[in-house]
């Protein structure tokens, strides 16, 4: 039976990104007779414009229809001016999430030796960082009620919302972290703010009930104040970290950072049937779109991702991981991973390095 794939070039750098893992994907399908059906929609600004709305009916079937999504980036100036649940990121990106549950966020940052000169710390705190951030993705303060902005006695305003996780929405989290933990170096870290949030405390106490049916994973916690201070002076101390939807949003990208360029980030987003969206980290780069310089490798890796998560083929993972390691190697460089030496190329040609490798 085929894996229906649908992948959703978006706006911006996102159809240039698209081509190039549209080239891996056909390749490894062809080569290990994988049985992808591949398939396109429209999502974003791209199809504000053409069918008036961000996530169009025709591609909401489609995401319900397919085994796996994989999405290039959504959003750009274009559409910043329109009502905010009209724009491209929430009434596109964030709708997917939710209307396909894809509570469970796994975002790696590896640090690639070949590109430890690119990171904004010292090369021997990064040199072989690999962490994984687990990050719950459909609840906490982005999505609890009430929200809102009202008027206070006197005409004064104030804006409010709500931080709120129930029992089963920790649950959930915690059993793809302590999995995700097992498959790794077996430690996990819950980042909470449980000194002064009782939904934290809610938090860190079910974690530790948890932890008692995976004895093997050694669990701590650590407030979130103290492990954004950890990420940077001491960010290979991790393996696993498992937080909420705020504080997860804002440790992954210092630990993107850490490792020197969003370009190269990939991440997952996984239902409790380990259907899943899969997307780089980055957005849509308008300052960049059109010029043919966009770095694919962070989508490139992200369809990897999918390949082991969501598609059961770790071993074709695992090749183009290693097509992507040995193109590094080779000294290939989009701009925003180039350094001295080194050899610049295209988002063309990276995506080429990446295919050549994979034939090799
Ligand atoms: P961004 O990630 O698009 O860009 C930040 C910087 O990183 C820019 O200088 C950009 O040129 C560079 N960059 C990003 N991806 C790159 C790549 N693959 N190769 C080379 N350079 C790359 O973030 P932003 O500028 O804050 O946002 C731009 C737009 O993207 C906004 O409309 C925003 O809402 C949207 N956005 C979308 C997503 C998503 O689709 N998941 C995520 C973040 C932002």
């Amino acid at each position: 039976m085929s894996k229906k794939v649908l992948v959703l070039p978006g706006d911006g750098i996102g159809p240039e990104i698209s081509a190039e893992v549209d080239k891996v994907l056909s390749l490894v399908n062809e080569q290990e007779s994988l049985g992808l059906a591949l398939d396109q929609a429209l999502v974003g600004g791209a199809a504000i414009d053409a069918e008036g709305s961000a996530f169009p009916e025709s591609t909401w079937q489609k995401c319900k229809m397919a085994d796996a999504i994989l999405l290039a980036c959504v959003g750009g100036p274009k559409w910043d001016s329109l009502p905010p649940a009209e724009r491209p990121e929430i009434g596109g990106l964030l709708q997917i999430r939710s209307r396909l549950d894809l509570f469970g966020n796994l975002r790696p940052a590896i640090l690639y030796p070949q590109l430890a000169d690119a990171s904004s710390l010292k090369p021997e705190l990064v040199s072989g960082l690999d962490i994984l951030i687990v990050r719950e993705l459909t609840g906490g303060i982005y999505f609890g009620q009430p929200r809102g902005i009202r008027e206070k006695e006197g005409g004064i305003r104030e804006g409010f919302n709500t931080y709120v996780y129930d029992e089963t929405e920790i649950r959930r989290i915690g059993k793809v972290a302590f999995e995700a933990a097992m498959k790794r170096g077996k430690k996990l870290c819950s980042v909470d703010k449980a000194n002064v949030l009782e939904v934290t405390m809610l938090w860190r106490e079910i974690m530790e009930d948890m932890s008692k049916d995976y004895p093997e994973v050694e669990l701590t916690h650590m407030y979130v104040d103290n492990a954004a201070m950890q990420l940077i002076r001491e960010p290979k101390q991790f393996d696993v970290i498992v937080t909420g939807n705020m504080f997860g949003d804002i440790l992954s990208d210092a630990a993107a950072m850490l490792t020197g360029s969003i370009g190269m980030l990939p991440s997952a987003s996984l239902d409790e049937n380990s259907k899943g969206m899969y997307e780089p980290c980055h957005g849509s780069a308008p300052d960049i779109a059109g010029q043919g310089i966009a770095n694919p490798l962070a989508m490139i890796l992200s369809a990897a991702m999918m390949l082991r998560h969501s598609l059961s083929c770790a071993a074709t993972a695992d090749r183009i991981e290693a097509a992507v390691e040995s193109v590094l190697d080779k000294g290939l460089r989009t701009p925003d991973i180039y350094s001295e030496g080194m050899q610049k190329v295209s988002t063309q040609e990276m995506g080429d390095a990446v295919v050549a490798a994979l034939k090799a």
